[in-house]
Parts: C-alpha cells; sequence; structure tokens
C-alpha cells in the first residue's frame, strides 16, 4: 500500500546533522583552547534497551569530537558504590556531562543517584535543580527529549506565542518539562494523561501536539485538527514488531500540517541536544561560569 502524506515531515535525522556539525565546529574551538568537552555514560546492569542507548550516545559523542567515558558495571552494583562513581565523575576535571542511564535496578533509589551529580553536570536535565530552573525560566539544562522537541518547532518556523499546545503525558523526563517549555514560548499548554475524561476534546483544540505516552496510535486522525502540527515522542513496537511512535503516521499525516516520523524524528535529536547540553557544560567552565 503506498502512503501519500499531505503533512509536511520534520526529519529528525536532518536537523540532528546539522546541530551536530554545529556542536562539531564549537568543539573544535573549545579544543583550541585546551577543553574537550567530555561526557561520562554510567549504565548499571543489562538491560538490552539500555545497552543500545548508552552506545549510541558514546558513538555519537566520538562522531563529534567529545571525549566519552562509558562506564559500564553489573546489576548487583550498590547503590553506594554507584554515588561513589558520581562523586569522582562530579570531581573529574575531563568530565562536563554525566548520565546515568535509567533505569537502574530496583535495589537502587534513581533519585538519589541523580540529585548527587552536581547540577554543573547534569546534561540530562533531571536534577531538582534543573527542573526548578526550568519552571522559574532561569538557565540551566534542559531535558534532552523535549529540549529536540523544541529545536524541531524551531526549525519550522513555528511561532508558539497564542498558540494552543496539548502535551500527552506526564512524566518528569518529557511530559512536563515539555509543558514549561511550551509555556515559557508563551503557548497556551493543556496536559494530558491517563486520567483526562475526553482526551479527543483537548486534542482537536490544539494547534500544537506532542505526544509522550507510550501506547500505539494513542493519536488517530479524527482526533487531530486540520493542519496543527504532530510531534511523536513515543517509542513502541507495533503488532508485527516494528518500532512505531504514539501517532498513526499514515492517518495523521493526512490531517497535520507538520509531523515528526518514528523512527527517524524525536529518537535522533535527543541524543543530539545531549550533545549540545555537553557541549555548553564544557563552555561554561571555559568562561569560568
Ligand atoms: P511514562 O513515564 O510512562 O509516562 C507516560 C505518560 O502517558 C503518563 O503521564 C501517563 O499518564 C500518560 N498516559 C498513559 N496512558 C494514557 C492515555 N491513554 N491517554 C493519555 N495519557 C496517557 O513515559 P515517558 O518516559 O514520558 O515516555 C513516553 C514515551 O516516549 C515512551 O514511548 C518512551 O519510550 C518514549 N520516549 C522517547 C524518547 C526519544 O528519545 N524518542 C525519549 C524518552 C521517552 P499518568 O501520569 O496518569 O500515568
Amino acid at each position: 500500500m503506498t502512503i501519500t502524506s499531505a503533512a509536511t515531515l520534520i526529519d529528525g535525522n536532518a536537523l540532528s546533522r546539522q546541530l551536530r556539525s554545529e556542536v562539531a565546529s564549537r568543539t573544535a574551538v573549545l579544543k583550541q583552547k585546551g577543553i574537550t568537552p567530555g561526557l561520562a555514560v554510567v549504565l548499571v546492569g543489562e538491560n538490552p534497551a539500555s545497552q543500545v542507548y548508552v552506545r549510541n550516545k558514546v558513538k555519537a559523542c566520538q562522531e563529534s569530537g567529545l571525549h566519552s567515558v562509558l562506564e559500564q558495571h553489573p546489576a548487583s552494583m550498590t547503590e553506594s558504590a554507584l554515588l561513589a562513581l558520581v562523586d569522582t565523575l562530579n570531581n573529574d576535571p575531563s568530565i562536563h556531562g554525566i548520565l546515568v542511564q535509567l533505569p537502574l535496578p530496583a535495589h537502587i533509589d534513581a533519585q538519589k543517584v541523580i540529585e548527587s551529580i552536581s547540577p554543573t553536570k547534569d546534561v540530562d536535565g533531571f536534577h531538582v535543580n534543573s527542573a526548578g530552573a526550568l519552571m522559574v525560566g532561569q538557565p540551566g539544562f534542559w531535558p534532552c527529549t523535549p529540549y529536540g522537541c523544541m529545536k524541531m518547532l524551531e526549525s519550522i518556523g513555528f511561532e508558539l506565542k497564542g498558540k494552543h499546545a496539548v502535551v500527552i503525558g506526564r512524566s518528569n523526563i518529557v511530559g512536563k518539562p515539555m509543558a514549561l517549555m511550551l509555556l515559557q514560548k508563551n503557548a497556551t499548554v493543556t496536559i494530558c494523561h491517563s486520567g483526562t475524561k475526553d482526551l479527543k476534546a483537548m486534542t482537536l483544540q490544539a494547534d500544537v501536539i506532542v505526544a509522550a505516552v507510550g501506547k500505539v496510535n494513542v493519536l488517530t486522525a479524527d482526533m487531530v485538527k486540520p493542519g496543527a502540527v504532530v510531534i511523536d515522542v513515543g517509542m513502541n513496537r507495533n503488532a508485527e514488531g516494528k518500532l512505531c511512535g504514539d501517532v498513526d503516521f499514515a492517518g495523521v499525516s493526512q490531517v497535520a500540517s507538520h509531523i515528526t516520523p518514528v523512527p527517524g524524528g524525536v529518537g535522533p535529536m535527543t541524543i543530539t541536544m545531549l550533545l549540545v547540553n555537553t557541549l555548553e557544560a564544557a563552555e561554561r567552565v571555559a568562561v569560568g561560569a
């Protein structure tokens, strides 16, 4: 079956290439000053998806000229050993960003570990200091996935001021920070979640919809106002085992003005914004901020 798409694709791979080449140029400038931006990625356990994510992050660093360290530890690692490792990385001047891959094994308090990362190295943007900075509109590290979504909207010249944005999902890593970023750009924001009574009534009012749920076909064509912009954060497997988002792409792309694909949409942008945050952490060190 051939699908004719009315919507313009927001290509996360193409935008990532452009942003990563800017990262590489700025990294080269820093290197001339004797500073190589460094990212430490910490993986505890053998979660296969996490192993792929961390490998991709380390590879992306190398491709853009950043220094990267992969700290891989068995699932039996104790919480205190992990906290000690984070402390060592906090004090390592060659490391500007620290990322602890989630989920962590059940015996480790993930929030405690995140809070142990120095806020100056919190390139994932999950520390309460980073969340608070976003909340009050102060400079800080923005979580990479919603930050990437904002860059995608920026790339199509979408003016958020006065627009109605509907975010589906309210997690601390995607939905909530996404809503705050949209609000900061003067959109009127509605946040939906599993308790929302009539999701379709909400999404039909939206000029921009961000779906961050983790369920196939949460957003279908009948739920989208013609001309709306649709950003699909979801990463799911469909009945055939193929990677897909939360949005019924075939249907919604007939109604939306712009849409992100899965794969090749938000996914590559998340890693790209991690590189941007790590570079910016190093640039702050360079200027003594
Ligand atoms: P999460 O923590 O599980 O949050 C999912 C959110 O969806 C929750 O707020 C939940 O509501 C809400 N929800 C569940 N069912 C719903 C429904 N039927 N209608 C409306 N809302 C509903 O997930 P997450 O970490 O935010 O991730 C969301 C998705 O994005 C996942 O597929 C994840 O794999 C993907 N993701 C992708 C990237 C990327 O780089 N592309 C990065 C991060 C996440 P309640 O709060 O009421 O439970």
